[in-house]
């Protein structure tokens, strides 16, 4: 039953929008920090019901919502809604505005504070205009994710919404939920993350023990990439995926897409020559005269195919980080950056010359650890008299301008 309280005394509220599963210490400081900013009365914390964009785990409704109670306890500043656990439906935060604008004086000012990634789709939910008419939009994100693009796409979004939209970073977001749930599955510690009554309702219900962290459509990938690679392929898909996931945690990355594009980045990767030529073929990717003499090279560009295609992924900073995995390009993301060190450093690789330090620098500099394996690469494929691709010097280049300039 939808408990929808009065909210009539305050001028100011958030409504701090997520999945929180689990809510931890990263969602709390950042509501905080924007309550203090923005001069906020009242904070109200609404775990998704069922959020249009993804397949929620029901049974989890429940734990996500009275973890955020457990958490949030202690500030009187916060309270938790189960306005979105409890409709029936889909969940479109246009109805929670909505509804919740009913509750306050017509002049109360209604902010709506998420994770800047939800926000930069904003153009895909239900009714966007008329949603930034009736609140303002905070995107909190993680240290390191402030990059060019996503400064640039919440500019536009903010010129076409009249300055509607604002971006903070939050240091302390480098927490993420993705990290903590795989934290409880591999049985490392989880303490000063959550509150320790989360951390306790964790333990005592035993979440994110088994499988519910795996999805559905990760265990289907898992059993396709299983029919599809040699066992040493697939071991080594299993490491790069693994190693992905805690260089997005060291850089504030988002956890599942580097875990998913890990997974699959050389799904085409035991083709033959001619089966990839062929798909290459198909699926008119243009070859220049280095990929038409070393075809195993169009394993990334054909991955990147084969993921959309036939594993249903449609994100195209995955896509992206597919298709760069081997080569590189100038001006990588990071997530582009993350897959391409995790391929080289995972921890089932064969032993090469140059290993260890690229192993050491990639949880100490990202960059330099892409610089280091380019040129070791490039090295090393001169000397074997194979054609560089032009992506990878052009990569290579592009990052060390980049480091030329910070220095100046
Ligand atoms: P999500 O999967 O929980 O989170 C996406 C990313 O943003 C994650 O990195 C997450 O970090 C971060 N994040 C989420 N909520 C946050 C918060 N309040 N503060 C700081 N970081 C946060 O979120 P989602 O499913 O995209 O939904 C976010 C909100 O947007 C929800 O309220 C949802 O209902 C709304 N939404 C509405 C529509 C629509 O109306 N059509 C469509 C999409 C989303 P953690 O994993 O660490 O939390």
């Amino acid at each position: 039953m939808n408990q929808i309280k009065d909210y009539r005394q305050y001028d100011k509220i958030a409504i701090m929008g997520g999945t929180f599963n689990p809510i931890h210490n990263g969602h709390l400081v950042a509501a905080e920090s924007v309550r203090q900013q923005m001069g906020i009365d009242r904070v109200i914390f609404i775990p998704t019901g069922k959020p249009p964009h993804k397949n929620a785990n029901p049974m989890f409704n429940e734990h996500r919502y009275l973890m955020t109670v457990l958490a949030t306890v202690t500030n009187p500043n916060f309270e938790v809604s189960r306005i979105e656990i409890d409709r029936a439906g889909l969940t479109y935060t246009i109805d929670t505005i909505t509804e919740l604008k009913m509750r306050c004086k017509p002049e109360c000012k209604i902010y709506f504070i998420t994770g800047a990634d939800a926000i930069q789709e904003i153009l895909t939910w239900k009714e966007p205009e008329k949603l930034l008419s009736m609140c303002e939009f905070v995107a909190v994100t993680r240290p390191g994710y402030k990059n060019e693009k996503l400064v640039k796409t919440i500019k536009s979004l903010k010129d076409k919404f009249k300055g509607r939209i604002t971006l903070l970073e939050i240091p302390a977001l480098s927490i993420s939920s993705t990290d903590i749930r795989h934290r409880v599955l591999a049985g490392q510690t989880i303490k000063y993350l959550v509150p320790a009554s989360v951390e306790e309702y964790i333990h005592k219900f035993g979440l994110y023990k088994a499988e519910d962290v795996y999805s559905p459509e990760i265990e289907a990938i898992n059993a396709k990439l299983h029919s599809v690679l040699t066992p040493k392929r697939y071991k080594h898909t299993q490491g790069v995926a693994q190693e992905a996931l805690q260089l997005a945690g060291r850089y504030g990355a988002d956890s599942d897409k580097a875990y998913i594009a890990g997974l699959l980045h050389d799904c085409a990767k035991c083709l033959t020559d001619e089966e990839k030529l062929e798909l290459c073929d198909r699926y008119s990717l243009v070859l220049d005269d280095i990929l038409k003499s070393q075809p195993d090279l169009t394993h990334s560009f054909l991955g990147a195919k084969i993921a959309e295609t036939e594993y249903g992924i449609t994100d195209s900073e995955i896509l992206d980080a597919i298709a760069y995995h081997t080569t590189g390009r100038p001006d990588m993301s990071l997530l582009e950056k993350i897959v391409f060190i995790a391929d080289y450093i995972e921890p089932n690789r064969d032993y090469f010359e140059g290993l260890d330090k690229v192993r050491e620098l990639a949880y100490e500099d990202i960059d330099k650890a892409v610089i280091t394996s380019l040129e070791n690469t490039i090295n090393y494929n001169k000397k074997k008299k194979r054609l560089i691709h032009p992506l990878g010097i052009a990569a290579l280049e592009y990052l060390k301008r980049e480091e030329k300039n910070e220095k100046h």
